[in-house]
């Protein structure tokens, strides 16, 4: 075993990924370990620790030993020592973006252009915005004076899943560990050689115990974060199901929770959008990341007018993204994330035709794919027309590079449309007209709506989703004060 998370040489044959508890590497207590494979080729590539309680457990103790020392150090020595681990990662920027790209069958240069240099952000912003909260006081006139102390929680238990593996996962830990809280953290088992290499990087600069990364399946490694009595704060971003579950096993408890969940996201486009730019970004929302983005805009509706040649014009530009080795420059849309996922959106493009829908481009596993990809598991980017408001097509997330175009006539048939699903987490609406879009976006049931853009992140803002898209919000002052407690002092004049 090598001294740290991973093991071996980059894209070098299989490398093994272990637990990083109390600052150091360790097995999992099970002994046992398991397969992943590369998405992009179906090659064997990772061995990923098999975790349990045990190692949790472990964990949590390493973690609230390392609390008290944390919690009292001064804010400017917790953000040196952010920032001294986002300048590692941002040196480590291309073999970090290369074990990105073979954990998930995403492009190399997304996770190189996008996603490694998000995970530097978040560790910068968090690191530096703690120096710059303020302490709230209110005077009870003549009577008193209060003030709030916002104190760290403990032991924060974070979840992450396998689409932006480690962006999402420094979203997390970030804030927590800014605010003076210890970390138990498991990142998705699909893609855990980031996360490993974080904490490898964090070895000699975080105190040992402050932020631990235990590896292994939902089940068996992520249920006892959840459920340990020593966690009182939890963090987690996946799909709809899996948070119904965690929010059950942690409400008898009184836990603070955050959840981060699906999308069945609309992109709206109306008859005066400038068509260019709607037509490029509707193809980025639909398709980016191979449409696992919690924020892509599955469903898209096109005003009635323009219609017929929005929808030739946005057959045109998807038909034209590469389908192919992740590795190339030129690849646009990687492979899925596994099998068992590219047969999910598969069956789903069937359920929709067989529910009346239309296939217009794609449907199918690209024909051409280089010999060492010929084992992956990619999916042609899918356009479906036809499909009904109730079809399963416009009502479940499907997570990869299928979209609908469904006209609409007037501004209540739209709305209707598109806030008729469970889901509430982002929107985009492409406008020339001012008024108009702003209308839309109050009506719109998001946590986010994006006007004539699509993914434009400023981190200071409120972060989430309504119905069954999450509770909570992540983002600048709210993750500040999610991973705080408030506690009010009241003087009597
Ligand atoms: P999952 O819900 O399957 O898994 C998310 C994480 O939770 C993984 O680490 C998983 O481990 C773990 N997990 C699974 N079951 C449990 C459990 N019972 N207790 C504790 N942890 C558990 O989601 P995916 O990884 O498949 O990610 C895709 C989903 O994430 C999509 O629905 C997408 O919309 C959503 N998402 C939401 C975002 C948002 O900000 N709203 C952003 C990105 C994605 P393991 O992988 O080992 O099963």
């Amino acid at each position: 075993m090598g001294e740290g998370g991973t093991e071996g040489k980059y894209n070098d044959g299989m490398r093994t990924v272990h637990n990083h508890i109390a600052g150091r590497t360790q097995p999992p207590a099970s002994g046992t370990y398991l397969d992943r494979v590369n998405p992009a080729t179906g090659q064997p590539l990772v061995k990923v620790a098999d975790s349990d309680e045990r190692d949790v457990s472990a964990a949590v103790e390493a973690a609230r030993a390392a609390f008290p020392a944390w919690a009292a150090m001064p804010a400017e020595e917790r953000g040196r020592r952010m920032n001294q681990l986002a300048d590692r990662v941002a040196d480590e920027l291309e073999p970090l973006a290369l074990l990105e790209c073979e954990d998930s069958g995403k492009p190399l240069k997304r996770a190189r252009e996008a996603e490694i240099p998000r995970a530097v952000s978040n560790l910068r912003f968090f690191a530096t915005a703690i120096l710059h909260t303020q302490t709230e006081a209110y005077r009870t006139d003549g009577v008193a004076f209060n003030y709030v102390l916002r104190s760290p929680r403990g032991v924060a238990g974070l979840i992450s899943p396998w689409n932006l593996p480690l962006y999402l996962f420094t979203w997390k830990i970030a804030p927590a560990l800014a605010t003076g809280n210890t970390v138990v953290a498991k990142p998705s088992e699909l893609t855990p050689s980031t996360a490993a290499r974080l904490a490898e990087l964090s070895a000699d600069i975080l105190p040992p115990g402050v932020f631990n990364v235990v590896h292994g399946l939902g089940a068996k490694a992520g249920l006892p974060i959840v459920t340990h009595p020593r966690v009182p704060t939890l963090s987690f971003t996946g799909g709809t199901s899996t948070g119904a579950a965690i929010a059950s096993a942690a409400a008898p408890m009184f836990k603070r929770l955050a959840l981060e969940l699906g999308g069945k996201n609309p992109t709206v486009v109306c008859a005066d959008a400038e068509l260019d730019g709607a037509v490029a970004g509707a193809v980025r929302a639909g398709f980016d990341n191979q449409g696992e983005i919690c924020l892509c805009g599955s469903r898209i509706f096109v005003e009635a007018a323009i219609y017929e040649s929005f929808v030739e014009r946005f057959i045109a530009a998807a038909g034209k993204l590469k389908v192919g080795d992740p590795l190339e420059a030129n690849t646009d849309q990687g492979a899925l994330i596994s099998a068992a996922h590219r047969d999910k959106v598969a069956a789903a493009v069937e359920a929709a035709k067989a529910e009346g829908a239309t296939v217009r481009l794609g449907g199918t596993v690209p024909a051409d794919l280089p010999d060492r990809c010929r084992g992956g598991f990619f999916y042609q980017p899918t356009v479906l027309t036809g499909a009904g408001p109730q079809c399963r097509i416009m009502q479940e997330e499907v997570f990869g590079p299928v979209v609908t175009i469904t006209p609409f006539r007037d501004e209540e048939e739209l709305l209707a449309l598109a806030n008729g699903v469970q889901y509430g987490l982002a929107a985009s609406v492409w406008t020339r007209d001012v008024t108009r879009a702003h209308r839309i976006a109050d009506r719109l049931e998001a946590g986010t709506v994006w006007i004539n853009c699509w993914l434009l992140r400023d981190l200071r803002v409120p972060f989430g989703g309504v119905k069954q898209s999450g509770v909570g919000r992540e983002g600048g002052s709210e993750a500040l004060r999610f991973f705080t407690e408030p506690k009010t002092v009241c003087v009597k004049y």
